[in-house]
């Protein structure tokens, strides 16, 4: 009687903590969201029902029927895993799925995941921090959908580094803010796609020009002097060096 909200990180299943892998495993049920990839998801017992309640980008209205939805299911079985990309509690409402199982009486517990937010960047070959380069990382939402928007003009600051999830719609309003708010018009950046996926795909330009920079979606948005850096495919090298050791 455990509801498991487990983070599957950016897509590569070797990007899953032990712990979730296990609990995939182990799994009577598994809830899942659009952006799982198919490599997690074979993870899955074979016996364990899946369920994909994947939704679109700008519809959150079944967010309540989620969560009622997992609460059923806890009340069932033994070992429910509701499987959220990236990391439970960075967006993706995971705190709010939390609330609803643990104030309906039943455990809930929280698998820590590896977030797109810093996993993106790494990949590309990007420290969202560097001595002398950048200070601190700030990781925002590009969302307008709750209704809470992001003023971009508030976040120009050339010391840090601003990583924007679901900043892919916006991309050209939240670049026009950084720049009204001060930040130049050359400043680096970086745009991820996919991370972590054989479809990963990174582009480079500057503020100035990510309006006009095809990108689809996932895709995390690294802004900031970092963004010019490429050390190499960093997870790449540490995946074939594990292998061969
Ligand atoms: N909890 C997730 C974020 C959920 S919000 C995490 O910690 O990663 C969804 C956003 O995450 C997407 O719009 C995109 O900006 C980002 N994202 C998720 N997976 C991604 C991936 N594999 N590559 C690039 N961006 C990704």
């Amino acid at each position: 009687m455990t509801v498991f909200l487990v983070g599957a990180g950016p897509g590569d299943a070797d990007l899953l903590t032990v712990r979730a892998a296990r609990l995939l495993a182990q799994a009577d049920v598994v809830v899942h969201d659009r952006l799982i990839t198919k490599e997690v998801l074979d993870l899955v017992a074979p016996g364990a029902e899946q369920i994909d309640v994947g939704k679109h980008p700008g519809f959150s209205d079944t967010q309540e029927s989620i969560n009622d939805l997992l609460v059923a299911l806890g009340r069932r079985h033994g070992c429910v895993v509701r499987l959220k990309g990236g990391d439970p509690f960075v967006f993706g409402r995971g705190g709010e799925e939390a609330q609803a199982v643990a104030g309906s009486g039943i455990d809930v517990e929280v698998i820590a995941g590896v977030t797109s937010a810093f996993a993106g960047p790494l990949l590309a070959g990007i420290p969202v921090t560097h001595r002398g380069l950048s200070h601190g990382v700030t990781v925002v939402t590009g969302s307008a959908v709750s209704g809470a928007t992001v003023d971009f003009r508030r976040l120009a600051n050339p010391d840090l580094t601003l990583v924007v999830l679901m900043g892919v719609r916006r991309r050209r309003t939240i670049a026009r803010e950084l720049v009204e708010g001060g930040l130049d018009p050359t400043t680096p950046v970086a745009v991820v796609e996919r991370a972590s996926t054989d479809q990963q795909r990174v582009l480079r330009c500057t503020l100035a020009q990510l309006g006009e920079m095809n990108v689809s979606s996932p895709a995390v948005l690294v802004i900031g002097a970092v963004a010019a850096l490429d050390l190499g495919r960093v997870g790449a090298l540490a995946a074939s060096y594990a292998m061969s050791t």
